[in-house]
C-alpha cells in the first residue's frame, strides 16, 4: 500500500509523491491523516531556516500537527495507548527514548536520544531516517512506540481539532509555565495562533488583565484577540507598547509577558520594559536570523524579572487544549479561516505567512481529502 505525501525536496519546493506505507509491528500503529495543523513552524520549514540550523534534512515530509483515524494497530499498541481500530486522535510530535535524564525528569520533550542530530519529532524526520513515513502533509502516517496519542471526540469538527497544539501552546506558555492566577495581569505579544491561544488560555486561568500586541496588519487578529477576552490591544508599529502597558497597569507594569512573536526581538525588549518588579517573561517565538537581543541586564537584575524560554507543548497541556476544544465555550471556529488539499501545501503555508493578499489567516490545516481547486 502506497501513502499519498507532499515531500519537500528544498527550501520552498515540495512536491506531490507516493511512499510505501511500512508494515504494523510490535507496539506500532498505522494512522490516516483527517488533517494537519499548521503553525509558524511550517512556515520557517518551508523556507529553509532549519536546514540552515542543521535541524532537518532534506527529502522529507513536513506536517507536525495531524489528527487522524487509526487505521491499522497491533495488540500490545493498542493495550499501551488504550486506542483501537477507528479512534479518532490527535499525535504529539515528540518522539521519546523513555530513559534519558530528560524523559526521567518528565521533558520527555527535550528528549535527544532518539536522533542526536537534529529534532527528533514527527514532520522533521527525514525520508532515509528509519520507515521516512513521519509527517502530516500525507493520507498517512506510521506511528511508532512512545508516541503519545490524545483521543478527539467524534463530534469534534476537524477545524476545530487541527488547532490542538496552538491552543496547547497558550495553556503551557502563557499559564502553567509562568504559573499565571486569578487576577494576574498579562501582557501577550503577538497576536497570532498561539497569542490567541494565550488569550482563551489566560481567561481560563482567571487573569485580571488581558492585553494583545500585534501590528496594523492584524488588525482582524486584535479584533479576535478582544472578541475572545482581551481587556486591551495594542498596535505596537502606532503605539508605544511600554507605555501604553504602564498606563493601563497604573505605573506597575504586568506580571506575566509571554512573546510569541517570531522573527522580531522587539518583543522582548517591550517586555523587559513592561513587566513589573519580579515578574516573569516567557520567551515563545522563535527569532530565527534574529536571535542577538540588546537587553537590560541591569534592570533584570535590580527588578528580580525571571526570563524563561519555552519549546513545545506537554501533555498536560495538551489534554487542557483538547478539554477546552472540547467544549468549545470561546467559538474556536473563528479562529481556523482556511483548509487546503495536500496539493495545495504552498498556497496553504503562504496564506499562514500573510503573503496571499486579502486572505486574513489565523489557522489554516491541510487534509487530504478535499477536492483540489480549479483557480
Ligand atoms: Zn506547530
Ligand atoms: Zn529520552
Amino acid at each position: 500500500m502506497k501513502a499519498r505525501v507532499v515531500i519537500q525536496t528544498a527550501d520552498s519546493k515540495l512536491e506531490m509523491a507516493e511512499h510505501e506505507v511500512p508494515r504494523v509491528t510490535a507496539g506500532t500503529a498505522l494512522l490516516e491523516v483527517e488533517g494537519c495543523g499548521l503553525c509558524g513552524s511550517d512556515v520557517e520549514q518551508y523556507k529553509g531556516a532549519f536546514t540552515e540550523k542543521g535541524i532537518v534534512t532534506y527529502p522529507l515530509i513536513p506536517g507536525h500537527e495531524p489528527v487522524g483515524r487509526i487505521a491499522e494497530i497491533d495488540t500490545e499498541a493498542s493495550r499501551n495507548w488504550g486506542v483501537k481500530r477507528g479512534d479518532r486522535v490527535a499525535v504529539e510530535p515528540h518522539l521519546s527514548c523513555g530513559l534519558c535524564q530528560s524523559c526521567l525528569g518528565g521533558s520527555y520533550h527535550l528528549c535527544k536520544e532518539v536522533r542526536p542530530t537534529g529534532l527528533p519529532a514527527y514532520g522533521f524526520l527525514p525520508l532515509d531516517f528509519g520507515h521516512g513515513l513521519w509527517g502530516g502533509y500525507a493520507s498517512h502516517l506510521h506511528l511508532v512506540p512512545r508516541t503519545i496519542l490524545h483521543r478527539i471526540p467524534e463530534d469534534m469538527p476537524i477545524e476545530l481539532a487541527t488547532q490542538y497544539q496552538s491552543l496547547a501552546a497558550g495553556v503551557r506558555w502563557a499559564v502553567q509555565v509562568p504559573k499565571t492566577a486569578m487576577g494576574d495581569s498579562v501582557l501577550i505579544l503577538g497576536p497570532g495562533q498561539r497569542g490567541l491561544g494565550s488569550v482563551i488560555a489566560c481567561r481560563e486561568a482567571g487573569a485580571g488583565t488581558i492585553i494583545v500586541t500585534g501590528l496594523k496588519r492584524d488588525k482582524h487578529k486584535l479584533a479576535l484577540a478582544r472578541a475572545l477576552g482581551a481587556h486591551h490591544t495594542i498596535v505596537a508599529d502606532e503605539e508605544d507598547t511600554v507605555a501604553r502597558v504602564l498606563k493601563i497597569t497604573a505605573g506597575r507594569g504586568v506580571d506575566v509577558a509571554i512573546d510569541v512573536v517570531p522573527a522580531s526581538p522587539q518583543p522582548i525588549i517591550d517586555a523587559v520594559g513592561a513587566v513589573r518588579i519580579g515578574g516573569t517573561i516567557v520567551i515563545g517565538g522563535v527569532k530565527g536570523r534574529n536571535t542577538k537581543v540588546a537587553l537590560d541586564s541591569d534592570r533584570i537584575l535590580f527588578r528580580e524579572l525571571t526570563i524563561k524560554g519555552v519549546y513545545s507543548q506537554g501533555t498536560a497541556a495538551y489534554v487542557q487544549a483538547l478539554r477546552l476544544l472540547a467544549e468549545n465555550r470561546y467559538d474556536l471556529a473563528r479562529l481556523h479561516t482556511h483548509s487546503f488539499p495536500l496539493e495545495e501545501a504552498d498556497t496553504a503555508i503562504r496564506t499562514l505567512a500573510g503573503e496571499v493578499a486579502g486572505a486574513e489567516a489565523i489557522s489554516v490545516s491541510l487534509h487530504p481529502d478535499l477536492p483540489v481547486s480549479r483557480s
